[in-house]
């Protein structure tokens, strides 16, 4: 499946003149679902479906600290911040407005690393959740539901061999080429400076397990 990225307007205020938020002293949290609602007006006319990425802080709910992102499914369209994955970043439990960036607590190549890592599984759950992929239950998978950011950096990179024949299926290639799409996505890793992912990869294929194997 082809990718595309968009032109899409920097400025909020742009898409949203009007957006809702909340403020406090300096620090800003878009509405996410108001936001979201929007988006669909941008979905190219042969597009599947669109992911909206920021870096800027979202919430739905009065009590929420943040959000990562929502997706609706039905409207084919989703939002996602980044916010809040810089490892720098210390946080109040409680309060959301309450954000600190410590830029020497962690070399900036292992920030850049993993604030990467964890856009990239972000964005493949949740555009699996928008092709229609469900949470799984059955590996360690990219697709297990996470409640909370711990649990979301913990979580694998890679799809388990239940979900990644559900994805060749949805895409309309049951006869996946395994080793093929393991040795792109090790090329991407690689161009990423990904290690520890193009290293999984590596030992994947080294397996044996990618010979028409859908893991
Ligand atoms: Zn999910
Ligand atoms: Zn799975």
């Amino acid at each position: 499946m082809a990718t595309k990225c968009l032109n899409f307007p920097r400025n909020i205020t742009i898409i949203y003149p009007n957006f809702r938020c909340r403020r406090k002293g300096s620090s800003l949290q878009i509405h996410c679902p108001s936001l979201l609602s929007r988006l669909k007006n941008f979905i190219p006319s042969d597009g599947l479906c669109l992911v909206a990425l920021t870096m800027l802080d979202l919430y739905e709910a009065a009590p929420d600290l943040f959000l990562a992102g929502l997706a609706s499914g039905m409207e084919r369209v989703a939002l996602f911040s980044f916010a809040r994955y810089d490892p720098c970043l210390e946080f109040s439990p409680e309060l959301w407005w309450e954000v600190k960036t410590n830029k020497s607590s962690i070399p900036d190549d292992l920030r850049r690393r993993l604030v990467l890592g964890r856009s990239c599984k972000l964005l493949v759950h949740e555009t699996g959740h928008l092709l229609g992929l469900p949470h799984c239950v059955y590996y360690s998978c990219c697709m297990n539901g996470s409640g909370h950011l711990a649990e979301d950096f913990a979580q694998s990179a890679f799809l388990c061999p239940v979900c990644l024949r559900k994805l060749a299926m949805i895409a309309g290639t049951p006869g996946l080429d395994a080793r093929g799409r393991y040795e792109a996505l090790g090329r991407i890793f690689r161009d990423f400076g990904m290690e520890e992912e193009e290293g999984w990869i590596r030992r994947r294929i080294e397996a044996g397990g990618a010979d028409g194997d859908s893991n």
